[in-house]
This record gives C-alpha cells, structure tokens and sequence, in this order.
C-alpha cells in the first residue's frame, strides 16, 4: 500500500483525508490509531537538545501526539494554516477574540451570537477596554457603516444560535479585511463538511467539538483553526494561557471524527424530514430551517453551505406556556437540555427578546429548538404527534 502523505491528502475529497487525517500507524508500531499519550514533563536527551529545544514535544501544556493528531487532523479538513484545542467551546471562543482585539479596539458581533459569547464581551471585554457593537445579522454588505477607524474584529455565526439567521459571510470577510478587521465564525453548526470557512474568508473558525465532533454527548472541546495571517498570533496566545484540553477527550473527538460525516448525512436527512412534517402541522406558525426554501436566508445558505446539520427551531401559533409544557413534560424520546449534535433528540424553548440588542425579537409565538437525534422518524414524529395533542388539550 502506498502511503498517503499531508500533501497528496490534500487533493482528496473531505470525507477521505477525514478518514487519514491526524494518523500515522508506521509512528504507533502499526496500530491504527494514535493512543492517548498522557503526560507533562518532556526529557530532553542532551543540554544542547534542550538549549535549542529541537524535539518535536517539549511540555505537556504545548501538545503530546494526541493533541496533535488532532489538531492535525483539523487543520487539514478546514484547509488552514494551523489549528488549537480548547478545553470546550466557549473557551475556543475566547482565546479567538484574545487574538484578535486589545485595549481600546471595537469589535462587531451578530446579534444572534451564542449567548455566552455576549456575555464574555459585555464582561470581560467591556473590562479590558474592547467595545462591543451588535449588528443585525442579516445585515451582509452594509455592515460598512458600522465600521470605525478602530474596528479590529467582527465575529459572525451562521446560522444564528436559536434564531437560525443566515449571514451573507463573504460578503461581511471583504468588507471586514478592507478595513483591516479580523473575522471569527462560530461554524459550529455546519462543521467544515458543510461550511468550509477559510475558503469563505474566515480568519479564524471555532467549532465546538462538544457537538458533532465528538458526537456523543460525553465530552467537551473546541477547537479554533486559522489562516495564514493569523495562525502565528493564535498560537502565541494559546500558550500564554496553556488552557489546553485533555488528552482522553482528543482521543475520543479524533474516533468521532472517522464517522462524522455519516453522523452529519444523517443529521441533515432526518432534520429536513422532521423540519417538512412540522411545516405541515397546524400547530407550527413557522419552521427555522435554512435548508427549506421557505427560509429568509434559504439563497445564502444554497450559495455557500455544502449541507445543513440536525438543528432547527420552530415558531408554535400562540398558545399558553402551560400548554407548552404539557407538549414537552410528556415527550418520550426527546430529552430537554442544553448543548447538541450527539446520537440523541433534544428539544429546548427559548427567547431571543431577553438579549437582544441590535434586532427585535418577535416570533408572534413561543419558540422550541430541537436537535434531531438517530431515533426512527416514524418513533420520533409519533411522540410528537402525542405531544401536539396535549398541546391542544391545554390550549
Ligand atoms: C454549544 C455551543 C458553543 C459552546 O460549546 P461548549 O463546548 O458547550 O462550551 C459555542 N457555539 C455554539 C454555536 C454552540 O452551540
């Protein structure tokens, strides 16, 4: 068998190097995978070897083989410069704006961020001298009257958390390097399969590989990659904060990696046909899913995206909360909680109106998130079935 190198990897399609990527059997006495390499103090053979700091691992806060392969692997599906771990999502999102803004900078952020996001910028940023403005999401090219001669960063996430907005990304990336700013994308919701952002002027890409990476509910990480420009600078600031991941959880998101994109088919396949059985029932006033032609942002999601991930959310025609609730107290197969992207369906209500800022929200009725687990559809729309009767029961 001839051996399959990082360069001629790179002319094969996504779904092949996610199966070679981020291994090297002849490196592991021919075993398949990279094993979970734990440890912290590195030996250096000679005082000259640790004067030049010549071997390819030198502490545990700067990566073992495990870390690596992951990183490795990632950076070669989102055709970047270079990649870091993070110990989970959010923190992926944090070190990414470290490297972008400093005292006295602006930052642009979508009004349909993932919440914690906001809060990290109206807290720790607020704090630090950064100024956050919200923009509406749809707001594409015109987002340059938002621009000040001190705007470093603009982070953009499509679709919106819970809202499910499209942004027109290459459109807010030009405008954003013309005036010298740096752009983030939380893509968690779409992965590199089916958003590939630095090809789509994304500087830096968060994922959190807390959901379709690791897949399973049972870990947490995230995992910033970057282009040219900025990769040297995120990697400085990554280890002046060693916020480093655990070598068990690289392992466990490099076995989910090997499957994602049949986990993600699957995803798509039964969120669009959850999405379309809503749109039919009577109960649902409106179905946010960029996949549906029905969908404000259903061109940007066509031009762009390569696929579209198991989660959407629905807008019900006005009822009572209690009404809501005996709808989803009683679901069997959809457990209410945060996080997604594991083997199981998860429903959650929201309320975008309590954050807020740049838009209003005003869905003209309660508004339910759901993730679309691996369960029979037919299972799935029958507990749905029962839990729309309750819905009408209370009224
Ligand atoms: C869950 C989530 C995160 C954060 O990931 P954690 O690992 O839970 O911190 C960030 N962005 C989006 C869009 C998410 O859904």
């Amino acid at each position: 068998m001839s051996k399959l190198t990082k360069e001629t990897r790179a002319g094969l399609h996504s779904a092949t190097r996610l199966v070679h990527a981020g291994r090297n059997p002849e490196d592991q006495y021919g075993f398949v995978n990279t094993p979970i390499y734990r440890g912290s103090t590195v030996l250096f053979p000679t005082m000259a070897s640790l004067k030049d700091r010549d071997i390819p691992y030198t502490y545990g806060t700067k990566g073992t083989p495990t870390i690596r392969a992951l990183e490795d692997a990632w950076t070669e599906l989102c055709n970047a410069e270079g990649t870091v771990l993070a110990p989970t999502g959010l923190a992926a999102i944090t070190l990414a704006l470290m490297t972008a803004v400093k005292s006295g900078d602006h930052l642009l952020v979508t009004d349909s961020a993932y919440g914690p996001t906001r809060h990290f910028c109206d807290t720790v940023l607020t704090r630090m001298g950064v100024e956050t403005s919200y923009f509406d999401p749809q707001v594409g090219a015109a987002i340059e009257t938002l621009f000040r001669p001190n705007t470093t960063a603009v982070l953009v996430e499509a679709p919106g958390s819970q809202s499910f907005e499209m942004q027109d990304v290459p459109a807010i990336s030009e405008i954003a390097h013309k005036h010298g700013a740096c752009v983030i994308m939380d893509n968690t919701w779409a992965t590199p399969l089916f958003f590939p952002p630095h090809e789509r002027g994304v500087d830096l890409a968060i994922e959190a590989g807390t959901k379709y990476l690791s897949g399973h509910s049972d870990l947490m990480m995230g995992l910033v990659s970057a282009n040219k420009t900025w990769f040297r600078r995120l990697r400085q600031t990554f280890d002046a904060f060693a916020m480093c991941a655990g070598p068990e959880d690289a392992f466990l998101c490099l076995r989910g990696l090997r499957s994602m994109k049949l986990r993600l088919m699957e995803a798509q396949k039964q969120g669009l046909e959850l999405a379309r059985w809503f749109e039919a029932r009577p109960e649902v006033k409106e179905v946010l899913h960029p996949a549906l032609p029905s969908h404000p942002g259903h061109d940007i999601w066509k031009r762009d995206f390569l696929g579209a991930s198991g989660l959407f959310s629905i807008i019900l025609n006005p009822v009572s909360e209690t009404a809501v609730a005996a709808m989803l107290d009683g679901l069997e197969l959809f457990g209410m909680g945060y996080s997604w992207g594991g083997f199981e369906s998860l429903v959650i209500p929201f309320d975008c109106s309590t954050y807020r800022t740049a838009t209003t929200w005003a869905p003209g009725g309660p508004a339910l998130r759901f993730q679309v687990g691996l369960e029979d559809m037919a299972d799935i729309t029958a507990d749905l079935d029962r839990g729309f009767a309750r819905l009408r029961a209370v009224g």
